[in-house]
């Protein structure tokens, strides 16, 4: 017998049926006699519904009330899940976050987890019963209000409380067979990717890929949480994610879980994947002077607007100006806020005038094999060439290489980057059972 933590996402449980179907499967994991914690999000499109309703009634909603109305979306679905299992003969409680108790900063609409205190849940599966969780959601330990974890947090719940309980792996259910080599949104071809190393997993997530919340693969990394993601459509055997690629994965502790064969444990592709981000945007800071302390100061600034920079690039100087330009790409989302720190410090930094876009996309590469093999940006680079395609910028880690190009080329990039590097499949396994993919 084992704990299993289950998350399923909103498309799993987009409608009455759908909530059905899922808590058949939760059932048949209690049948075979292992304890089941069940994450849920919000019924399909339910959160951004009722973000339209909340800016028909203001531009502006409070944070607090725009999180107190957001909750209620996994409200709503934990209760009718706990209905239909309970209607399956075995008994389930559901919980808020707050229940749960998932305590939180007090940002809202981006508030962190800063400890789970899952007495009520250990309680409720100690009676037998399945603990059902509102996804995304918890409550301030200053000011006990209501927080949410931003959009896609219901991932991050769930290896909260994985790692909490100590469960023998965290299901993540969404509307793919798992993680694949680039999104099957756009990479009709992708491959699925049977194995990943946590490592891998947090560079394809900051780097864009959609499939999992970035926190909740920083979460599991940190606490060594073992992922299982899959579809709740199908019985396909899905992505594990593991600690250093899956060596160390434990025998599966029940015949629920699929264990790689030994041909997918031994096989360590020098690419993982390739990943994109169509929402980032990028500000030049143009004829800044070029002496100490003026970068600095830039970025100060920029950090104080709370903006999260990705790449940076400073040009060389002409000696007969001494000024330079500073490039650097922020989430679309803080561009406003940064441009306007900026300008009002024009004086300060003594820049001539900044250019923004937002019509920019990143493709990023990623593979822990990139540190071992070389010729891996030569054959990058000369992929996007031959598709015509321009890069404006570049950055790299050890295990990562990102471009930005021209937002309109984006998805042109990505496909010709996919079947440059060998990773297009023939099995045309990259089936989107449901979602929007908003
Ligand atoms: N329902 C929330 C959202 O749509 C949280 C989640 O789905 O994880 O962002
Ligand atoms: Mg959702």
């Amino acid at each position: 017998m084992s704990l299993v933590v289950q998350k399923y996402g909103g498309s799993s449980v987009a409608d009455a049926a759908s909530v059905l179907r899922v808590a058949r499967r939760i059932a048949s994991y209690r049948a075979a006699g292992h304890e089941v914690v069940v994450v849920v999000s919000a019924m399909g499109d339910t959160t951004d519904d009722l973000i339209d309703l909340a800016k028909q009634i203001t531009p502006t909603p409070p944070g607090r009330e725009l999180d107190m109305l957001l909750t209620a979306g996994e409200r709503i679905a934990m209760a009718l899940l706990a209905m239909a299992i309970n209607d399956t003969g075995h008994e389930a409680r559901s919980f808020t976050g707050s229940q749960a108790g998932v305590i939180t900063d007090a940002s809202h609409g981006k508030a962190r987890i800063i400890d789970v205190t899952p007495g009520r849940i250990r309680g409720a599966l100690d009676d037998g019963a399945v603990a059902i969780v509102a996804g995304f959601q918890g409550v301030s330990q200053t000011t006990k209000d209501v927080t949410t974890l931003g959009r896609g947090g219901s991932d991050t719940t769930a290896v909260a409380l994985a790692a909490a309980l100590n469960a023998d792996v965290c299901e993540i259910y969404t509307d793919v067979d798992g993680v694949f080599t680039a999104d099957p949104r756009l990479v009709t071809k992708a491959s699925r990717i049977p194995l990943i190393s946590h490592e891998e997993m947090l560079e394809m997530a900051a780097a864009g890929a959609k499939v999992l919340h970035l926190r909740s693969v920083e979460y599991a990394r940190r606490y060594g949480v073992p992922l299982h993601v899959r579809s709740s459509f199908s019985d396909k055997p899905g992505t594990l994610i593991v600690e250093g690629g899956g060596r160390a994965f434990p025998i599966s502790p029940t015949e629920m879980f699929v264990t790689p064969t030994e041909e997918e444990a031994m096989e360590q592709p020098i690419i993982s994947g390739v990943a994109h981000d169509a929402s980032q945007a990028k500000i030049t800071v143009v004829g800044i002077p070029d002496v100490p302390g003026k970068a600095a100061a830039t970025f100060q600034i920029v950090a104080e607007a709370g903006a999260n920079i990705d790449m940076i690039v400073q040009n060389v100087s002409t000696e007969i100006t001494g000024r330079t330009d500073i490039s650097f790409t922020l989430p679309a989302a803080d561009g406003a806020a940064v441009r306007q720190a900026l300008e009002a410090a024009q004086q300060e930094l003594g820049f001539q005038r900044l250019v923004y876009t937002d019509q920019i996309g990143k493709l990023s590469l990623v593979g822990a094999g990139m540190r071992s093999h070389p010729g891996v940006s030569a054959r990058l680079f000369e992929a996007l060439s031959e598709a015509g395609i321009n890069i404006e910028m570049i950055s790299t880690s050890e295990i990562r290489i990102s471009v930005v190009t021209d937002l309109a080329a984006l998805d042109r990039a990505v496909v010709a980057v996919h079947t440059a590097f060998g990773l297009d499949s023939a099995d045309g396994e990259a089936i989107v059972y449901g979602g929007t993919g908003r």
